[in-house]
């Protein structure tokens, strides 16, 4: 089956084998990953792998901090607030879908957010020039959503320290380990695992450590990020199981040869995807501009919108599954994260051009 979901997605299949091969017995422990103890030696060499593979994948610099926790990027949320302001701070929100919309409304509990670009009224099909964002200039923080999974913009290029004041914050959720970043450009990356490195139930943050140890009072111990970094995200249990499989995958990256290889691959992906839209003469829509489209998440309708019914439950019968779009925009969404291979792609495209020769 080729797995087109939003998340919980595909993931690559030499890593879910080698999972399977190790699922009864890692290595010499003697026992399942799932049953060990998070202080013991076995898994304290799990979850330093898993942080030295992503130290090399994303090239982090000094002075950040990696963190393994729970939660969701949900969570994180109302964690960015609240370690990097005080309730009476601005700080500013650009709001680009449905994820940058919700971190918004969570901050308007701990700080004084304002939303300084919305796309709701174009149906959120594009983002703003990065060079011309008019900001507060005492706002704390600059939040954006870097891939917005639902309607299907990601950011080409990110605000840069000469033009932007504050921090940079972004919910790198659906596009994490799809590209190079420079992380040096952000004060806090945060996403859930559950896209492109693992299954749900890891989030991973990236902190730049002067911001760490100023959460207001009211932060609750699991979302102060100096508890987690004084602690190597082990003040409590952490999802160890999810954690050794985001090892995995950031080793298979590796292997790969790294996110400029990883960039290649899914910018190709998305290409064929794109072409096959775009040269339908109108059969199939995307409705996001063509500069800001989403290499990860593809929306797309059908002109015959009565249609949308059955061109999902003929993917289906093709095993190309969860092509339905999200219940608040409908249509369909393909989503092509790095596990998703070249030949799922192919596959989805020439179903889609049977599917419009029998029904033009
Ligand atoms: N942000 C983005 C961009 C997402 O795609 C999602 C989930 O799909 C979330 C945040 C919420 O993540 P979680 O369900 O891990 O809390």
């Amino acid at each position: 089956v080729f797995n087109f979901a939003a998340g919980p997605a595909t993931l690559p299949e030499t890593v879910l084998r080698r999972a399977q091969s190790e699922l009864y017995l890692y290595e010499e422990s003697g026992m399942s990953v799932m049953e060990m103890s998070h202080r013991g030696k076995d898994f304290m060499f799990i979850l330093e792998k898993a942080e030295e593979h992503l130290h090399t994948l994303l090239e982090i610099p000094l002075g950040f901090s990696v963190l393994f926790l729970q939660g969701g990027a949900t969570t994180q949320f109302a964690a960015v607030p609240l370690n990097l302001c005080t309730p009476d701070d601005p700080v500013d929100y650009v709001v680009t879908g449905s994820w940058s919309d919700k971190a918004f409304k969570e901050a308007q509990k701990y700080c004084k957010p304002s939303v300084i670009w919305s796309g709701k009224s174009g149906k959120y099909t594009t983002i703003p020039d990065v060079r011309s964002l008019e900001q507060n200039p005492k706002a704390k923080y600059l939040h954006i959503c870097a891939n917005e999974t639902i309607h299907g913009v990601e950011y080409k290029d990110y605000p840069s320290p000469e033009n932007r004041d504050g921090v940079l914050v972004a919910d790198m959720s659906s596009n994490f380990c799809s590209k190079p970043v420079d992380v040096s450009r952000f004060g806090v990356i945060y996403a859930g695992a559950q896209k492109n490195v693992g299954p749900s139930g890891v989030t991973i943050v990236i902190v730049r450590d002067d911001l760490i140890g100023h959460a207001q009072g009211i932060t609750p111990v699991m979302l102060d990020y100096k508890i987690h970094v004084e602690n190597g995200s082990l003040y409590n249990t952490p999802p160890c199981y999810g954690i050794y499989m985001c090892g995995l995958v950031f080793e298979e990256l590796l292997e790969q040869g790294g996110l400029k290889e990883v960039e290649k691959k899914n910018k190709k992906k998305a290409e064929i995807l794109y072409n096959a839209i775009d040269g339908s003469k109108g059969f199939y829509k995307c409705p996001v501009e063509k500069d800001v489209r989403s290499l990860m998440n593809v929306p797309f309708t059908l002109e015959k919108s009565e249609l949308e019914g059955e061109f999902i439950k003929e993917a289906e019968k093709e095993n190309m599954v969860q092509l339905k779009g999200h219940r608040s925009v409908g249509g369909m969404r393909a989503s092509i994260y790095n596990a998703m291979p070249l030949a799922g792609i192919q596959k989805l495209v020439a179903f889609m051009e049977d599917f419009q020769a029998r029904h033009d």
